[in-house]
């Protein structure tokens, strides 16, 4: 069994900066976890402890029950690709592929079922006599996955990457990663910065910020029921919008207002608002959840605000209108066939019963 348990796991690093901050998480056994935040929020540091390239400063690391803190890296049976791949240019795909094992004194037969095999899997049987400059971006990133499966490690750990490549050979190979995970039925943990990469490819997120978990879930739940702002505003493109409102109780209902908006709060969230009537609230709506009133199944004057049109960027399959509400900026998915313009005002449908509320001060989803 491959699962990857952290326990109150820290990092502090030479000069006192802590880096990471008493993390705990349970990666199950050909689980495909993705560890995702904004850049300098620990990601990296906490791969690097569990591949055993960081010292960890307190708590425990098990890798399939062992406690690995003092384990050598080489011990730890994992294998890491990092963000460059680190190829070495002298030597062919083949041998960059075989190296590891020969290293670890693997008899020649052997090593060359294994990479051939590794090859095979990967599609990359007839790249085998080059060096690395002479194959794409997508090969290198291939031969780099391919030296890390001839090890055929309980766990594989990357490092962004694919930060590398272009846009079209991220998707590609984003659906290639996750059909090796299929087919290879290993433990990833995988680092990026990248939502959507996460989203897709994830089993489990856990969103990182300042060296703190912020949240641990699939992705559907973490895009459906943030836990907090952070989450919320970090998860979805374009991000939540976040209105500086109030809550207020008005005909036996709730309503979120602000200077001109007054959107009705639908029943089931009631109960758990009562706190915050005539307190000060972020309400948060994802540009999906807004539409344009010309082409809404449901607008009435309780879900609908008036905003002032900035922006109009049509996409082809939906046009993204950049608002503002009552000096809120905003973004609504909208209709491609929408009539808005800059400069005019519009009505604005928000899908209430997908609303979010945050506490401003703890910034906590409370619904
Ligand atoms: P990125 O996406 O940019 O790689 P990350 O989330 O992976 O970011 P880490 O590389 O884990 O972040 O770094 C976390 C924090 O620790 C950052 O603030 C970084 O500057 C700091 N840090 C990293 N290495 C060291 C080091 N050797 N000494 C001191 N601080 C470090």
């Amino acid at each position: 069994m491959a699962n990857v348990n952290l326990k109150n796991v820290t990092k502090v690093y030479p000069n006192g900066f802590k880096a990471v901050k008493s993390i705990s998480l349970d990666v199950l056994d050909q689980e495909f976890v993705v560890l995702l935040g904004p850049s300098g929020c620990g990601k990296t540091t906490t791969l690097r402890m569990i591949a055993g390239l960081e010292e960890i400063t307190e708590g425990t690391i098990e890798i399939g029950g062992k406690i690995v803190n003092d384990v050598e890296p080489k011990d730890r049976d994992i294998a890491m690709v990092f963000q460059n791949y680190a190829l070495y240019p002298h030597m062919t795909v083949y041998e960059n592929m075989a190296f590891g094992l020969k290293l670890r004194k693997f008899p020649k037969p052997e090593i060359d079922k294994r990479v051939k095999e590794a090859a095979r899997i990967l599609g990359i049987e007839s790249l085998l006599d080059r060096k690395p400059k002479q194959l794409s971006g997508g090969q290198r990133q291939r031969v780099a996955v391919g030296r890390a499966i001839v090890r055929n490690p309980k766990v594989f750990l990357f490092d962004e990457p694919l930060s590398n490549l272009d846009a079209k050979l991220r998707v590609q190979m984003r659906a290639e990663l996750k059909r090796l995970h299929k087919n290879l039925q290993a433990t990833i943990i995988y680092v990026t910065h990248d939502q959507v990469e996460a989203m897709t490819m994830a089993d489990k997120i856990v969103i990182m910020k300042d060296g703190i978990i912020q949240q641990i879930g699939d992705p559907y739940s973490v895009y459906f029921d943030p836990q907090n702002k952070f989450v919320a505003g970090f998860i979805g493109t374009p991000a939540m919008n976040f209105i500086n409102a109030k809550l207020i109780s008005d005909k036996g209902k709730l309503w979120v207002t602000a200077e001109t908006m007054k959107i009705i709060v639908p029943d089931k969230f009631a109960p758990k608002l009562e706190p915050y009537i005539d307190k000060d609230i972020i309400f948060g709506i994802r540009p999906e959840n807004i539409y344009d009133k010309m082409f809404a199944v449901n607008a009435t004057e309780e879900n609908t605000v008036t905003g002032m049109v900035d922006v109009v960027e049509p996409l082809g399959s939906e046009t993204l209108i950049h608002a503002t509400i009552d000096g809120n900026d905003i973004v609504a998915k909208v209709d491609p066939k929408t009539r808005a313009q800059a400069g005019t005002k519009i009505d604005l449908v928000f899908d209430v019963a997908m609303m979010h509320i945050f506490d401003p001060e703890t910034e906590k989803n409370v619904l």
